[in-house]
């Protein structure tokens, strides 16, 4: 925490209370003392804005956080906290190198051509796409660099949700190419145990959209009669009437999910922590490989 902010905050603390004291002797020496400690116990602006309890820090801290480019994706969070689980789950095997990785990935702590330009040394753009600030953002999910590694990251969290239904006794699909109107639909997995059976569709966004509208936007796209009912003749299941449940899995590239989708795995799947949490470690990890393919490019 900055001391700019901290040490106005503890000196307008630390003489409020000497000015409140009982004490009859610290009341004797305050008359007599040649200091104005009334006025010193006044609070004082620091950055601008009169700071005083550990709240209001942290609050201000969390405002410069949420205003700075690098961590503003971060803002996202508050939406779901659980995201926040595996970075202090004991139960974790994840080894060390990886943890470190997906921590650099969250923070958007690495480097890059945007921040090494900092202080006019040099130019931010990609080289490639010219135009473009080459942050974080912009390698992670947007540069053709990557793109064959973006690929490989969607490919990798398919697999792992795929696996875990396997587990789970569900028989499976992916790589579905679902003629629809003029267009084919590509939901990533259908999967079916017993009378249910499962649409879902993982993706990974940019940092600055919305989490939560990008999961509506998703499960109303495949939310379709065509889809529904292609599953359905897939699944094999004819004896009744199955349920369907069209459903997405949506993370940020700071592995920040969309709580209807954390909902989902949590309470639909009934997927345990370490699940969810070794999920989003492996999608943090799969960024990091794609920022270190780019770096290797420069
Ligand atoms: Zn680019």
């Amino acid at each position: 925490m900055e001391t700019a902010v901290t040490i106005p905050a503890m000196r307008t603390q630390r003489f409020n209370k000497l000015c409140n004291s009982k004490d009859p002797v610290i009341k004797v020496l305050l008359d007599q003392a040649p200091i104005d400690f009334k006025g010193a116990a006044r609070p004082k602006l620091a950055c601008g804005k009169v700071l005083i309890t550990k709240e209001d820090i942290e609050a201000f801290q969390t405002e410069k956080l949420y205003m700075a480019v690098d961590t503003a994706g971060l803002s996202q969070a508050k939406k779901v906290p659980q995201v926040m689980s595996w970075t202090r789950n004991p139960d974790l095997q994840v080894p060390s190198g990886d943890y470190i990785k997906a921590i650099q990935i969250r923070a958007a702590s690495v480097a890059t051509r945007s921040k090494e330009a900092r202080g006019n040394r040099g130019s931010n753009l990609c080289p490639t796409c010219r135009d473009q600030v080459a942050n974080l953002g912009h390698i992670l999910q947007r540069c053709p660099r990557v793109h064959g590694r973006r690929v490989v990251r969607h490919d990798v969290v398919v697999e792992q949700v795929a696996t875990h239904l396997r587990a789970d006794g569900y028989a499976l699909l992916t790589e579905n190419r679902i003629p629809i109107g003029g267009t084919i639909a590509k939901p990533d997995i259908i999967a079916w145990k017993g009378n249910e059976i499962l649409i879902i569709d993982p993706s990974i966004t940019s940092d600055r959209r919305d989490i939560e509208m990008a999961h509506l936007e998703k499960v109303e796209k495949y939310t379709k009669n065509e889809i529904i009912n292609w599953a359905i003749k897939s699944s094999g299941i004819t004896s009744r009437r199955p349920t369907v449940i069209v459903e997405a899995i949506i993370m940020n590239w700071r592995g920040i999910m969309a709580p209807s989708s954390h909902a989902f795995l949590r309470e639909t799947l009934g997927w345990n922590r370490k699940r969810i949490d070794e999920l989003i470690i492996m999608t943090l990890v799969e960024s990091w490989k794609m920022w270190s393919m780019e770096r290797l490019r420069m």
